[in-house]
């Protein structure tokens, strides 16, 4: 079963001459508790797609569904909600708030939708993310690591169909990064979590199920490495 349709998408930026397209007809779906990178040099439209993906951007055309719904027939609100709930978004430099202690930053998806936050699976991925000891902290009193983890709790907490990662180990020494990416491999593989993760570092895509390689704006390749 997919979990994520993508159908015909492209985007153009800007008119007449100017006009780039960064994303070119780009189909491809991805099944529940699949682990896909998305790998390319740079320019080659990933943060576009990933924009697209995590409903932060509109196409020019085509379509993108998650879990059957299409995401560019909701109105500015429901895309929010549905954003909140259903897709984890974890960046490069974390996006973490800065005021906020580590459990509100971890449970603020909730807070925002007015959704209770259930205690036992609150402490569960705290747990299994090492922040038990953290949750007062503020994120500058973490290293980047824990900060990072935190930012897995945010995407995990709602349980998202999907968790799309931009970069996660790229501000993060290799000891760091490789943590990261075992916590992110055992949410995908212990609890079945659709995971997607934009980079261009071919160590990453070699730890993936498969690797979908893209090339000025186009699907290069499409390549399942375990399955
Ligand atoms: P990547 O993330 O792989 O580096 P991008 O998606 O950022 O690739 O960029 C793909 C292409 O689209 C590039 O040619 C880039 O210059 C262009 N591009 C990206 N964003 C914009 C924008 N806001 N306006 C105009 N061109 C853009
Ligand atoms: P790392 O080697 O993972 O980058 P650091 O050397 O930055 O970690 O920090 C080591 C430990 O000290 C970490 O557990 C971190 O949470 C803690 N720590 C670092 N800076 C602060 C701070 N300003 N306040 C409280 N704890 C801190």
């Amino acid at each position: 079963m997919s979990i994520l349709r993508i159908e015909n998408l492209s985007k153009v930026y800007g008119k007449g001459e100017a006009a780039v397209k960064a994303l070119d007809d780009v189909s491809f779906s991805v099944k529940k508790g699949e682990f896909v990178v998305i790998i390319g040099p740079s320019g080659s439209g990933k943060s576009t797609l990933l924009h697209l993906l995590g409903g932060v951007d509109r196409p020019t055309s085509g379509r993108v569904l998650i879990d059957d719904t299409d995401l560019y027939k909701l109105n500015e609100t429901q895309l929010a909600i549905f954003r909140r709930r259903q897709i984890g978004l974890i960046y490069q430099f974390y996006n973490l708030i800065p005021i906020l202690t580590v459990e509100e930053n971890i449970t603020l998806p909730l807070l925002l939708d007015e959704h209770k936050v259930d205690r036992k699976q609150f402490n569960e991925i705290v747990d299994k993310l090492g922040l038990t000891h953290r949750l007062g902290h503020l994120p500058n009193q973490l290293s980047g690591g824990q900060q990072q983890r935190v930012s897995i709790g945010r995407a995990l907490i709602s349980n998202p169909a999907i968790m799309l990662a931009d970069e996660p180990t790229g501000n993060l020494d290799s000891k760091n990064g490789e943590e990261i990416m075992e916590l992110l491999k055992m949410f995908n593989k212990t609890f079945n979590q659709t995971l997607i993760v934009i980079t261009h570092d071919e160590r990453i895509a070699l730890q993936a199920d498969r690797v979908i390689s893209i090339e000025d704006g186009r699907v290069a390749k499409d390549e399942v490495i375990r399955s």
